[in-house]
């Protein structure tokens, strides 16, 4: 599992999110502050889930995204290989 490093662009400084609140199910608005005391850079951030890359194993009716477009050509080849020949 790999963790999203957040890197000041300033000093180039790791970045901690102070605190963060939900928009909605697939948007969370963050406030992060550099950790460099020399620095001390803070901003607003947004995290989105923008697309689809693998069905949920619990999908939940509610909770639809597009799929990204590399999800959608591989759902598209997977249908064609399942797809009848006609002959
Ligand atoms: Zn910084």
């Amino acid at each position: 599992m790999s963790v999203y490093k957040l890197v000041c662009p300033h000093c180039q400084a790791r970045m901690r999110i102070r605190t963060s609140d939900g928009v909605h199910l697939f948007l969370r608005v963050a406030y992060l502050q550099c950790l460099n005391e020399r620095c001390g850079w803070a901003c607003r951030a947004q995290f989105e889930m923008t697309h689809e890359l693998s069905p949920s194993g619990m999908p939940s009716p509610g909770i639809k995204l597009p799929l990204s477009p590399r999800a959608a050509r591989s759902k598209a080849r997977r249908h064609v290989a399942k797809a009848p020949t006609a002959d």
